[in-house]
């Protein structure tokens, strides 16, 4: 049975840019899923001979705070429920905010593992500098990377198969 990976954040950071990177044109919506609803998408990875099940969980667009936050919560209780390894996608260049810290909160909760992702990290001294913030949240040394253009996802993928 394949490991299941959700990636979870607040809206932005670039969990679908992600999810498109690791899924590529393997995306597939499993309809004998029970639990399969339009808001979660579901696809095919595979990194090393490790195959594995990646879960977008931010797939509805929001706009007004509390909505926001029930929508946090939600995908929280999802990657909680039906993950092995939660990727948590944070911003580095907007750095850390509260909806971060609320989502931070929910994953601690779980006894899931938690990897870090600090994304749009193309500029390493930027990157580098504001990483910093996120140790407040009490996970590990955030992974840097840049989604959109492929950088350093394969060190983020070398740790996440640490966890099959
Ligand atoms: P989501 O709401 O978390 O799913 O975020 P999206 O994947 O939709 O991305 C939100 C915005 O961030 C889009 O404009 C993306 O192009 C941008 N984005 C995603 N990844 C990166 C990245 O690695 N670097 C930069 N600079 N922008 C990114
Ligand atoms: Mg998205």
């Amino acid at each position: 049975i394949k490991p299941v990976v959700a990636i979870v954040g607040r809206p932005n950071v670039g969990k679908s840019t992600l999810f498109n990177r690791l899924v590529g044109e393997r995306v597939s919506i499993v309809e004998d899923r029970p639990s399969i609803t339009r808001d979660r998408i579901y696809g095919d990875s595979e990194w090393l001979g490790n195959p594995f099940i990646v879960i977008d969980t931010g797939g509805i667009e929001l706009d007004d705070q509390s909505t926001i936050k029930a929508q946090m919560r939600y995908q929280a209780q999802v990657a909680i429920e039906e993950a092995d390894v939660i990727l948590f996608v944070v911003d580095v260049r907007a750095g850390l905010t509260n909806m971060d810290r609320d989502v931070a909160e929910l994953l601690r909760q779980s006894n899931k593992p938690v990897i870090l992702v600090a994304n749009k990290a193309e500029n390493n001294q930027e990157a580098e500098m504001n990483k910093y913030d996120f140790y407040e949240l009490g996970f590990d040394d955030p992974q840097l990377i840049s989604a959109e253009h492929g950088r350093r996802t394969g060190d983020l993928l070398d740790k996440l198969i640490e966890y099959f």
